[in-house]
Parts: C-alpha cells; structure tokens; sequence
C-alpha cells in the first residue's frame, strides 16, 4: 500500500508520530602525492587535548536562511560530558562565519580563533565527568559548493520553474562550514535536534523525523527535525525548496516502517513511481550486511539540484529519475536495473553512516567497500558472478596507482580523490579470489558490518576479522594494496616443456597466490621475486586469472 499526501498533511500526520597553544606543524612524511599538511588540516585532524577532553552527545542546530543573501543566522548549542576538567576546549567552524557570542550558563565566555578552530575560554573549571552545554551565536555567508558533493558548500539553485531550491553536501569540507560542531569523524552525537528556518513558501527538509511545523513572524516558517541516532557531521544536512511529500513503506517480519520521501511537487507522480527501487536496494544490503540502522528515523530521499549524498537516513537524489539517462547513469548503466545513485549512497548507509572509518584516510571502508558491494549487488541480482567481475571491469580503467589508497592519520586527510573507490573495490574481490572459500568470505563481510555497526574501525580492524576468519594473516596483502600505490605485476613465460613465472613491483613479504588456467584446468601457484616453473605440455595453452586479482600481467621475453 502506497499513499500521497500533500506536505500539509504529512506535516500533521507526523506531528502526532512522533590562545591557546596546540602543537606546531609536523613534517608531513613521504608519502607522494599526499597534500602537504597545512595548520588548519592540523587542528582539524588531530584531536588535541581540547578535543578529546569532551565527548558531544547532542546538538541543538537553528538557522534561519536568508536565501536572497545566501546568509545564514543561527546558534547551536552543544551538551557534552566532561572527561577531564576543562578549562578550554576547541569547537571549529569555518573562519569566514561571524561568532555573535559564545554563552555557558546565560553568560558570554571568551573565545579566540585561529583557522576553523575555535578555542573557547569557560568562566570557570567544567569538572570531569560532569555534563555540560555552551551555545554559539553566529552568522555569515556559508561556503558555496563549486562541484558537489566532490567539492562541497551549499547549493543555491533554481527548480525548472525558477524557484529557490538550496541544498548543502560537506563530506570533504566538514560541517563546520555551516554550523559549529566537534568536526573529527569519531565524534557522532547520540542524538541531534535540528530547526530550520525559512520563507513560508518553501519546505525545509532534514535528516530523521519531522517533529513539528511552526509559523512564524515576517512570513517564516520552521521546520523541526529530529536523529535518534549516532550521525556523522557531515551528514548532517538540510534541504529548501518546493517539496511534497511521497510516502511509502517497507514491510519487515510483520513490522511496518515508514519512507517519507522528498520531492519538487512536479516530480510527485515519477518519484512515486520511481523510489520503490529504494526497498529492494535496502533488502540486498541486509542480506549481505545486516540490518539498516536508522527505522527510527525513517529512511527517505530528498531530491537536491546536484548528483546526490548519503546522508544519513535522508539520502538526497539528483540523478534525474532514470536508470538509463541519469547524470550518472549514462557513465554507469548498471544493466538496466537499478540507479546507481540509489543503490551507491543508500549502500553508504552501512559503510560509512554506520560503520565509520576511524580518520578519512580509511575511508576506503565507506566507498571501496560501497563500490565492491555494488558489483556483489548485480552477483546477487543476476545469480552470476561473471556479472560482478563484468561490474569490475567496466570501472578498472580508472584505477591510478599514483598513490596508497591509505595516506596519514590525524591531518584531516580525506582520502577521496585516489583509489579509493575503484581500486578500493578491486582489493576486495582480490582478497576473495585469495582467500577463496565464499561462504567464509562473505561471512567475513557480513560480521565486519554487523559486530562494527554504529561504530569506528581502521583498515588493520578489517584484517583482524579477516585474520579472526580464516587464521591468516593478511598484513602482506594489505601493506602492498592499502599502504603501498604499486600494482603487483606477474611476469611470465612458456616454453615447450614449462611455465615459469614471478612477481614483480612487489613489496618484499608480499606472498600472494595467483590462479592460472591451464588448458582449461585451474591452478594456483605461489610466486616470488625469482623466476619459478613447473611442468607443461607442448603448446599448452594457459591463461593468468588476472579477472579475479588486481594484477597486472606482462609475457616476458626470456632470452
Ligand atoms: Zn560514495
């Protein structure tokens, strides 16, 4: 059963439902091709004794949006807990917002800013252990997005009938550039209240529940919205524009939850039709990797004016409607079947939203993984693996090998713009092939997911499991594809009477196996640095499995 309300009445109906010194500049290391690190990245990367003396349970976020200015008004509070006494601590938000004031206990603290960071000075000692708010007051023109969501900020958009339509998307930048937080990926709030406020005309929308609707002087409205949940900053989002509401369901073991999705009032009637694809994407993630997370706050999309975002229980959608002739779609045709949009960031409800990576140069964990589980989707769809290594395929030319998929921690570092993606889901299904026993494999998967949900792991914290699984250790297959940007390079040759092969552009440990076809019969071998053999027939005919491993493979000459 399927409804349509007019946003009116899904408004109602869910009313009822419910100066100080941090340390100086580190050398950078060596790693190629890694930016360098600049002061800001510092403060935002590392968490300093300012940072890690306060853990953030919830945030109160109110803004009022100024569309024509592109401005923005508002003050967040922020309750933690103390886990040290606290003199000082550090709150960023972008340096080009204006701080008002800052407020603890109905009186104005100091602050001073250096960057983004914002060190702000307490009137007296916040003994440990004890819970504690402060409020910034701010205002300012927030960053605008030149390429969302790779290059975020807000957009500031028109629909086709040339009215307002704004969305933000700051995975990279950070929320900081709209609202002051905590910004270091292993702060998540438990909870977070957000109230948006905006010309009555227009339809605010966030992430979780919509808790009530509030008219307001000067022809404004505010929309209240509410997350249950641990959420990632950067998720943390809000939407403005001519929105409907389009209403669905997704029936569990007899349980019924609620998908209000958001879209311009004339794409009411496709959306409608359209987003139930979202539910067999959610049944398939389930399968491979546990239950979705986030029932309390409601699963929906929101269509926004770029490609789109995975936004935590508010995914936002921009990719037109269409499997064949999307933005994206034309560059992924996903054989017909599903839209990568929908299936990619929905999928990012488990790698990323839920399970996190503990600094973003994991961040392969959010979209490796979020890639390989997009080929294991068309496996799972089309009851073929050959469909997941075609998936493969058509995404491997874009591989770079310039640098580690995996860079250094505490700089802020996002590792989004290497391998991340495609290498990232090569890896994967390389270690399939290696270790080669599914079942296990995808248990591996699966556990990962489920035992780390709604948490922080590092990429050794996947070895672990893998080591936990099937008692290998796996830290020279890591440290050549994760730590390292060389491609493993099998060199080969026949004679009449012998096959011989070695590695090449290895690490030293790197003992990987590869799987040959011999006349139509696999074989694995286990090759080194130096040149190995073993017995063929005249003209045999063989084949280096190089669909199944992230290899490259080159017929050397042996004289
Ligand atoms: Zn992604």
């Amino acid at each position: 059963m399927k409804k349509k309300f007019s946003v009116l009445i899904i408004l109602f109906t869910l009313l009822i439902a419910c100066n100080v010194n941090v340390a100086d500049l580190r050398p950078h290391g060596s790693q190629t091709g890694v930016p360098e690190l600049t002061r800001n990245n510092y403060l935002m990367g590392f968490l300093n004794e300012y940072r890690s003396s306060y853990d953030v349970s919830y945030y109160d976020i109110n803004i009022d949006f100024n569309i024509e200015e592109k401005s923005i008004d508002g003050f967040v509070t922020i309750k933690a807990r103390a886990l040290n006494d606290i003199d000082t601590l550090q709150v960023d938000l972008a340096k080009n917002l204006n701080i008002k004031k800052i407020t603890h206990q109905n009186s104005s603290v100091e602050y001073s800013r250096e960057e983004d960071a914002v060190m702000v000075i307490f009137n007296q000692t916040i003994d440990k252990d004890t819970l504690f708010d402060f409020t910034v007051h701010y205002y300012g023109i927030p960053q605008s997005a030149d390429n969302p969501p790779w290059a975020g900020g807000f957009t500031w958009s028109k629909d086709k009938n040339d009215r307002d339509w704004v969305a933000v998307s700051c995975e990279g930048e950070g929320a900081r550039i709209w609202w002051p937080n905590k910004d270091h990926i292993t702060e998540e709030p438990d909870s977070v209240r957000m109230a948006f406020t905006v010309p009555s005309n227009l339809v605010s929308v966030g992430n979780g529940q919509l808790r009530g609707v509030l008219e307001k002087e000067d022809d404004k409205t505010t929309y209240e919205w509410f997350v249950n949940n641990p959420i990632n900053n950067y998720n943390i989002s809000v939407q403005i524009g001519h929105y409907v509401a389009v209403q669905d369901t997704f029936i569990k073991r007899d349980k019924t939850h609620y998908m209000n999705h958001y879209v311009l009032d004339y794409n009411e009637e496709v959306a409608e039709n359209y987003f139930p694809q979202s539910k067999e994407v959610i049944r398939f993630y389930e399968k491979y990797f546990g239950d979705y997370q986030w029932w309390d706050d409601g699963y929906k999309l929101i269509e926004v004016p770029y490609l789109g975002m995975e936004h935590q229980s508010a995914v936002t959608y921009g990719n037109g409607f269409s499997i064949y002739n999307g933005v994206r779609s034309s560059s992924w045709a996903m054989y017909g079947v599903i839209d990568p949009l929908i299936i990619h960031e929905t999928g990012h409800e488990w790698f990323g939203n839920s399970v996190t990576a503990v600094d973003p140069t994991h961040i392969w964990i959010h979209e490796g993984l979020q890639v390989y589980s997009e080929a294991l989707y068309f496996e799972d769809k089309f009851k073929n693996y050959a469909v997941s290594v075609d998936y493969l395929k058509s995404i491997k030319s874009r591989i770079q090998n310039k640098i580690p998929i995996v860079g250094p921690e505490d700089e802020n570092y996002w590792a989004l713009n290497g391998d991340t993606y495609m290498k990232g889901a090569w890896v994967m299904h390389t270690l399939r092939s290696v270790i080669n026993d599914d079942p296990v494999w995808f248990e591996i998967l699966k556990e990962f997911m489920i035992e780390n949900a709604k948490s922080h792991v590092s990429t050794e914290d996947f070895f672990d499991k893998v080591k936990e699984k099937t008692g290998i250790d796996y830290s020279y297959f890591s440290e050549q594809y994760f730590y390292s940007p060389n491609q493993p390079k099998l060199e080969y040759y026949q004679t009449d009477s012998q096959f011989y092969y070695k590695w090449n552009n290895i690490n030293d440990n790197f003992i990987m196996p590869i799987d040959l076809l011999i006349n139509g019969v696999e074989k694995r071998v286990l090759p080194n640095k130096t040149f190995q053999s073993f017995d063929i027939k005249k003209h045999s005919t063989i084949e280096v499995m190089d669909w199944k491993f992230y290899i490259e493979k080159e017929l050397v000459n042996y004289e």
